[in-house]
């Protein structure tokens, strides 16, 4: 509760670390103010509301546009699952994207469905023979040392088919950087199936919560006191101790230290977004364009993550967004970090520095300089408040 006029808790932006954090305050009695220097609460799971007249007399239909890249929850860790759908009921979204390779459709993740597209094989048997083959060329150059980069473990991992077709060039887009110079544990994410299976995660539980992403932000930041168009650096930077007692920072790591080591690299992405007039225009949420020929890496139809069935069809219209991926410069949104030597190094510095800071908790994706999925970020919110 407030003691004086001060906060327990000034939290530096309302993303899902943010929210969270606010929740498990909130819960414990302790009074938060919650500030973000965007318009909007949410931080990048926030949904943009696109109202679509419907055919005569059936009011509008509403798509929620992932204004900051598509979101997909999905994790393993039960408590998380009970504790999101304890807020907002979340529906049965499961990912299947679909890969566009010059015209050629693959099913993701790389499963008996894309073995099959992929070189005909129409068996377990015969396509883990079909891989072992691919393999088997691709070990006798790396040997049996561990791979050293993003290149050597694809091919380790699927061959050189579906590396050159499905992999190289959508990762070298992504990254903007060779796949020979990327960490081989960003391709790991993705699964390896020799079963009919084109879910794209292998976690138990999976959806997007019924009626967007921001009621699930609503209902987390319910008990906390909230400023949007606020910027922490501007306003509370050099006084935000005479407001509260501790500070949750979310923002970029090396932001908050003013560059002092230098600035860490981010990935980030662009969307152009667009309404088509039709009410299904690619029959998926998600298809990736894996050739560097095609500019965008992906283009999300976004009423697929919560219309089904005949509700698709019911809603004349359709919101897609091609996104593009490009090194973040000053002033662009900070999407993924960087983790190659140079920024890793840089980052640990960094947050050295941060363990030494009396009273503020860095957390989340861009405070921590973490590739984290949104579970992981609950999960270490739920965790830092004790
Ligand atoms: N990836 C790929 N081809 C695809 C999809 C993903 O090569 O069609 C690789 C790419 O290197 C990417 C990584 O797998 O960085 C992880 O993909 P994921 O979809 O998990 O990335 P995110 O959704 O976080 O952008």
């Amino acid at each position: 509760m407030l003691k004086g006029s001060k906060f327990d808790f000034l939290v530096v932006g309302s993303g899902l670390y943010g929210a969270t954090f606010a929740y498990k305050a909130h819960q414990a009695g302790k009074s938060c103010l919650v500030i973000d220097k965007r318009p909007q609460l949410g931080g990048n799971v926030y949904c943009s509301p696109v109202s679509v007249p419907s055919p005569a007399g059936k009011g509008e239909c509403v798509i929620n546009v992932h204004k900051y890249g598509a979101h997909i929850f999905h994790t393993a860790n039960k408590a998380v699952w009970d504790f999101v759908n304890s807020l907002v009921p979340f529906n049965r979204y499961t990912n299947c994207p679909v890969a566009n390779y010059h015209g050629e459709l693959y099913n993701l993740p790389f499963n008996m469905n894309t073995f099959y597209q992929m070189w005909g094989v129409r068996t377990p048997e015969e396509a883990q023979a079909r891989i072992n083959e691919q393999i088997g060329n691709c070990k006798s150059v790396i040997g049996n040392r561990e791979p050293r980069n993003l290149e050597e473990q694809a091919l380790l991992l699927v061959g050189r088919d579906i590396y050159e077709k499905l992999i190289k060039e959508y990762t070298e887009k992504q990254w903007g950087r060779p796949c020979t110079e990327l960490p081989a544990f960003i391709i790991r994410r993705l699964p390896l199936r020799f079963v009919f299976d084109n879910n794209y995660f292998n976690d138990p539980y999976q959806g997007i919560p019924i009626g967007g992403y921001n009621l699930l932000i609503d209902k987390l930041l319910e008990g906390a006191e909230v400023k949007t168009n606020c910027d922490f650096f501007r306003e509370y930077k050099d006084s935000w101790r005479d407001l509260a007692d501790t500070l949750v920072y979310t923002g970029q790591l090396d932001e908050y230290f003013d560059f002092r080591l230098g600035r860490l690299d981010w990935r980030t992405v662009s969307f152009k977004t667009r309404i088509e007039d039709t009410p299904n225009y690619q029959g998926n949420a998600v298809v990736n364009y894996t050739s560097r020929d095609v500019p965008y890496t992906r283009v999300i139809e976004h009423k697929h993550f919560e219309m089904f069935g005949q509700a698709v069809y019911e809603c004349p219209k359709t919101v897609v967004s091609e996104e593009y991926s490009t090194e973040f410069k000053p002033g662009m949104e900070p999407y993924y970090p960087v983790n190659d030597e140079r920024n890793n190094a840089l980052a640990e510095q960094y947050r050295e520095m941060a363990m030494k800071e009396e009273n503020v908790i860095f957390g989340g994706r861009l405070a921590e300089y973490k590739y984290y999925d949104m579970d992981k970020v609950i999960e270490r919110a739920l965790s830092a408040y004790v």
